[in-house]
């Protein structure tokens, strides 16, 4: 089936996952891939449970994000408000919350902020993952099978499993000290300007910052 095939890889699975999402969140009609469901129920169950709010349907989902000042662009997933207070939520439909991710992050949230008012600026930040998974009714082994790859993991090597329906889960968390993380990711990107300095030199226009001009 062509709609399977497309889901072959892990970043058409993420792909899917986030287009589904974020019909969800604006409220769009769509037809959700049936591979994705557990998926997107685990995210259902999430947005209820939190009372996630979007604030703008127009500008608050997939919303473009650049800082001129330090000269980076983005899009974040979405802006939610949870319990009042507004943040930068990103979706992950990998095996697992990285750290590097605050950096990717504090980056949205920084380029957002600095494009409104104080209003209406991010307080923090959290990462949503949706995960799917069947589970074994003998020995409790997790099977994935995201991204075309069959994963088997924890039970028992022995079993001869038995695995249940995919069901959907989520993790959710929120990613703390934005500081010190936009410093991280502002460090990050200097280091790899510095490291491609030969490329970039090659870009008439490519924007010298202070830091780059005394490198090149
Ligand atoms: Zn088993």
């Amino acid at each position: 089936m062509a709609a399977q095939q497309t889901l072959d890889n892990a970043a058409s699975w993420g792909t899917a996952t986030h287009q589904a999402v974020e019909k969800f969140l604006t409220g769009e009609e769509y037809e959700v891939d049936p591979i994705i469901i557990p998926s997107i129920q685990a995210f259902k169950k999430w947005k209820k449970e939190y009372k996630a709010k979007i604030l703008d349907v127009q500008n608050d989902v997939e919303r473009k994000v650049y800082d001129l000042e330090d000269r980076y662009a983005g899009t974040l997933d979405a802006l939610v408000e949870i319990k009042g207070v507004l943040g930068v939520l990103d979706i992950k439909t990998g095996s697992g919350i990285w750290d590097e991710y605050s950096l990717q992050l504090a980056a949205y949230m920084g380029a957002y902020n600095k494009s409104v008012p104080s209003k209406r600026m991010a307080k923090t930040r959290w990462i949503l993952r949706l995960d799917q998974f069947e589970e074994c009714k003998f020995c409790g082994a997790k099977k994935r099978v995201k991204g075309g790859k069959i994963l088997i993991r924890g039970g028992k090597t022995s079993c001869y499993h038995k695995f249940s329906p995919a069901r959907g889960e989520f993790e959710f968390k929120e990613l703390k000290d934005f500081n010190h993380d936009i410093d991280g990711f502002i460090g990050a990107k200097r280091l790899w300007e510095w490291c491609n300095k030969s490329h970039l030199k090659q870009i008439e226009n490519y924007p010298k910052t202070k830091i780059i001009q005394s490198l090149l």
